[in-house]
């Protein structure tokens, strides 16, 4: 695999797992962060709900005054209950913001049937407070009472809904949820043993035994949810506000309610009537309202802090998440821009220096790193191949030369006589093999010596440049011309029948003869030259015998006069 590709390929497959990576921590902190903001918003209409519930139980301590009044309509009574029915619509209003600001669809569900059976229940008070006192019955009183009774768990089922709802979705708050449920239903049944008198206070009777039975009832439920709202390891203010409870209610308001019993039990008149009960019973109920306060203000803190600190974790994971990327997108550049390309240019340039292309510079050479190393190694590869290169060159320019000068003759510049041995033995194996005919002209300059006698050494060596020339002009490709010693040349024609051979001998011999030679001094000078010509065919066809017979045959040419073509017998 390529390294691009591998580069590429991985690149891809360690985004691919770092995104996994990243993307699961940040879901998770998002998780996190949405569940703390549903367990607030839960709280909130927790809160709001369970302060319906209270001012549900308010509404039932004017009623109570209400309908226990003596003789006539007390207006301080009724406006009393129309303060009370104000708080609680109030606070039914808030409740059912919240739920909308939440789920609209959850508003019909949960209210409406609260809001019917408060409805009722008003109804009901109404109709019997219409009535003159003396001819309520206490079965007339109980039904009301009662039925303002069903009102509060419907309250109390809503924020039942809601407090399973913050647990789920925020586990950490159930503690102080379930105590602050504790709470409200501590205020209840607090409130439900004061109606319990109400009653009896109205009348001005004894309990029965049956109102006996309930307040022992009401009672143990009362004394079993103290338990349960016991301050355990808290301190602080939730200490102080349980105290204050345990102080308050479960002192003065139980105190209140033991001296009711107590003269109902004696057969003694009750020293104070319904509204005198509610004047000083209710108030003692206060601190159960705040350590429900306390106990939610206590989860709501806790929650707060815990989706400020949900916040944090997320941004840091998104924050951390896109400087990786970042920082893995930064790397992979700068390795591919600082490892990968100049590799591939430096594996260019190593095959280029392979093949021989010492053109073109790897560049990169003045990086620092190792790869600045690498591309500075292969840069004095390259000139030392260059140099290399060059004395090749040279070498075999002079190995070309020597080979030249071997082979050449140094004053006519035609193949010398080893040359012309290597060469036309070339032609000798073919002829034995193919049996074809070869033939040699031997040809040798007449009265040469007369030549350098007359005009010296050196216009004699003139005349064998220009005879060397002359001839090699006149011959075509294939025909081999050789210095064959002093003023005697070869010549090879290709392979052709002896008269052919004598019929060319014959054309140089005119052509020596005729053409004049210009000397270096300007002289003009005409010579002659007598010819030899042997020839042989097949495996008989041998070197020596065939310079040998030419040579005879030249001999021939110069007895019988010179200047002309001789071949052998
Ligand atoms: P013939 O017609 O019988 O061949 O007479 P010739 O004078 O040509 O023959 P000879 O063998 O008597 O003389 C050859 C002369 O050629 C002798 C020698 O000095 C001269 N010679 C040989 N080689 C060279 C050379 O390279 N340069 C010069 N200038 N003269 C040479
Ligand atoms: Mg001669
Ligand atoms: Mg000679």
């Amino acid at each position: 695999m390529k390294l691009t590709r591998l580069l590429s390929l991985s690149t891809a497959v360690l985004a691919l797992l770092v995104c996994g990576m990243l993307g699961h921590i940040t879901r998770n902190a998002w998780l996190r962060y949405d569940a703390t903001g549903s367990g607030l918003q839960a709280l909130r209409l927790t809160h709001a709900a369970m302060v319906a519930a209270e001012k549900l139980s308010f509404e039932r301590g004017p009623v109570n005054a209400v309908l226990g009044e003596r003789f006539t309509a007390d207006p301080a009574r009724r406006e009393r209950l129309q303060r009370g029915r104000a708080a609680t619509d109030l606070a039914l209003m808030q409740l059912e913001r919240e739920l909308l600001a939440d789920d609209g669809m959850t508003r019909q569900t949960v209210l409406a049937p609260l809001r019917a059976a408060l409805d009722t229940a008003r109804h009901s008070v109404d109709q019997l407070a219409a009535v003159p006192p003396a001819e309520r019955t206490p079965e007339q009183l109980k039904q009301a009472i009662e039925q303002m009774f069903g009102l509060v768990p419907l309250a109390l089922d809503a924020a039942a809904s809601y407090t399973q709802a913050s647990e789920l979705a925020y586990p950490r708050i159930t503690r102080a949820l379930i105590k602050a449920r504790y709470a409200v239903e501590l205020r209840e049944y607090a409130g439900r043993l004061g109606s319990l008198l109400t009653v009896p206070l109205t009348t001005r009777q004894p309990l029965t035994p049956a109102e006996y039975t309930r307040l022992q009832m009401l009672r143990g439920r009362i004394a079993q949810l103290r338990q349960q709202v016991q301050a355990t390891d808290s301190g602080g203010n939730l200490a102080i506000v349980t105290q204050r409870v345990d102080d308050i209610y479960f002192g003065e308001g139980l105190q209140l309610v033991t001296d009711i019993e107590q003269a109902s039990r004696a057969g003694r008149a009750y020293d104070l009537d319904t509204a005198q009960l509610a004047q000083r019973y209710v108030p003692t109920m206060t601190p159960i309202l705040a350590l429900r306060d306390e106990l939610l203000q206590e989860a709501q803190t806790q929650a707060q802090n815990d989706h400020e600190h949900a916040r944090r974790e997320l941004w840091i994971a998104t924050l951390s998440g896109i400087a990786i990327l970042l920082s893995l997108t930064l790397l992979l550049l700068i390795v591919r821009r600082r490892v990968i390309v100049p590799l591939l240019r430096a594996t260019r340039a190593v095959i280029r220096l392979g093949n021989g292309d010492y053109s073109r510079d790897s560049g990169g050479s003045q990086r620092a790193d190792e790869i600045g190393d690498m591309l500075r190694a292969l840069a004095t590869l390259r000139t030392n191949s260059i140099e290399r290169q060059q004395l090749e060159l040279e070498r075999q320019s002079l190995i070309d030369e020597l080979r030249l000068r071997a082979n050449t003759d140094y004053l006519t510049g035609i193949l010398n006589r080893r040359a012309f041995v290597a060469a036309s033995n070339q032609r000798l194996q073919r002829a034995r093999d193919c049996r074809e005919t070869l033939a040699v002209l031997l040809f040798d300059i007449d009265h040469f010596k007369a030549v350098n006698d007359a005009h010296g050494h050196e216009a004699g060596d003139q005349v064998l440049i220009r005879v060397a020339a002359l001839v090699r002009d006149e011959l075509r490709d294939g025909e081999i011309l050789a210095r064959h010693g002093g003023e005697e040349f070869v010549v090879m024609p290709a392979y052709c029948q002896l008269e052919q051979a004598c019929a060319l001998a014959e054309r140089l011999r005119l052509a020596i003869a005729s053409v004049p030679l210009t000397l270096a001094d300007g002289q003009l000078l005409r010579v002659t030259a007598s010819f030899g010509v042997a020839s042989a065919t097949g495996p008989a066809a041998a070197l020596d015998d065939l310079l040998h017979a030419a040579d005879l045959a030249l001999y021939s040419a110069k007895r019988k006069g010179r200047n002309r073509v001789e071949s052998a017998a």
